[in-house]
């Protein structure tokens, strides 16, 4: 299976474990249960408590568990410092974070504050931007950057609001990033999942209704699974994927074809 994926003993940081069902620590299973060498960063100081409770129970050991808020340049900066001098070499970031303001996803998107709109950018898109430029002095073989993103991006959907913006521009930028970095051999792309219950899909009030929307409408009708977004997530990471950067791939149950 190695000679196929080529991640054995490779170091992957995944950003965005909250909990058992954060899309983050799907991911961080999958690269577990292929001998990756798995680095983590957290923001809250609970998600750090979270994070080490799951390592101990399903018996893995991190690489490294580094804090880094993507709001603040130095933390950023330090986190990754952290990494390479550890590590030596990043062969892959799994970027798996999101945050907006709850007023700016309940009120109607015309009410969006400029402030809300910033911070909603900031944290879910230009940290996409920020990330990738600390990681890249460590990619130095080359590798394969990960950001998930959401059908809220190319679609209306009822009270994604300010982050379907934010996703519009993370997609964006993972084509401007993909182009910029690509003569390093250090490919990236996005992840569109489907819609999966999640402490941050808590903040989309629609969430039941989108569940069950998918549910009967997608060619698979079913919504989609931690696992599957995981595995797809593993093939971007790996030598599988090495032809495909720029892309916008999405793991839904086939939803977004429909019309
Ligand atoms: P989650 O478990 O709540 O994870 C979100 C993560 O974002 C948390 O670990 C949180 O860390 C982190 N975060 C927020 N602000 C941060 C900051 N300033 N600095 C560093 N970390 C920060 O939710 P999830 O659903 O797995 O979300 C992961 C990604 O998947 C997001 O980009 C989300 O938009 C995307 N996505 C989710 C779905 C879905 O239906 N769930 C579908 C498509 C795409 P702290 O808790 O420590 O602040």
């Amino acid at each position: 299976m190695d000679d196929l994926l080529k991640i054995k003993g490779k170091n992957i940081v995944v950003m965005g474990v909250a909990n058992e069902r954060s899309i983050a620590w799907g991911v961080a299973k999958t690269l577990f249960a292929v001998g990756a060498n798995v680095i983590f960063t957290y923001r809250k100081e609970r998600s750090l408590a979270k994070l080490e409770k799951l390592l101990s129970a399903a018996g893995f050991e991190a690489k490294l568990i580094v804090q880094c808020d993507v709001n603040e340049d130095e933390s950023i900066h330090e986190a990754f410092g952290k990494i390479g001098a550890e590590v030596g070499t990043i062969h892959g970031v799994v970027h798996s974070l999101a945050f907006a303001h709850a007023e700016d996803l309940k009120n109607d998107f015309v009410e969006t504050t400029r402030s809300g709109y910033a911070f909603a950018q900031d944290t879910s898109s230009y940290s996409l931007i920020a990330t990738a430029r600390e990681a890249r002095p460590y990619m130095t073989d080359g590798g394969s950057i990960v950001t998930m993103s959401y059908l809220g991006a190319q679609r209306v959907l009822d009270g994604y609001n300010v982050m379907g913006v934010a996703k519009a521009a993370l997609e964006a930028s993972v084509k401007y990033l993909a182009f910029d970095l690509g003569k390093e051999n250090i490919r990236v792309n996005a992840i569109s999942a489907g819609a999966i219950r999640t402490l941050s899909a808590k903040g989309i009030a629609s969430f039941n209704t989108i569940l069950t929307q998918i549910e009967e409408n997608a060619p698979l009708r079913r919504n989609v699974t931690q696992e599957e977004v995981a595995d797809m997530t593993l093939v971007t990471l790996s030598n599988l994927s090495r032809g495909v950067t720029g892309e916008i791939i999405y793991v839904d149950a086939g939803y977004n074809i429909m019309g």
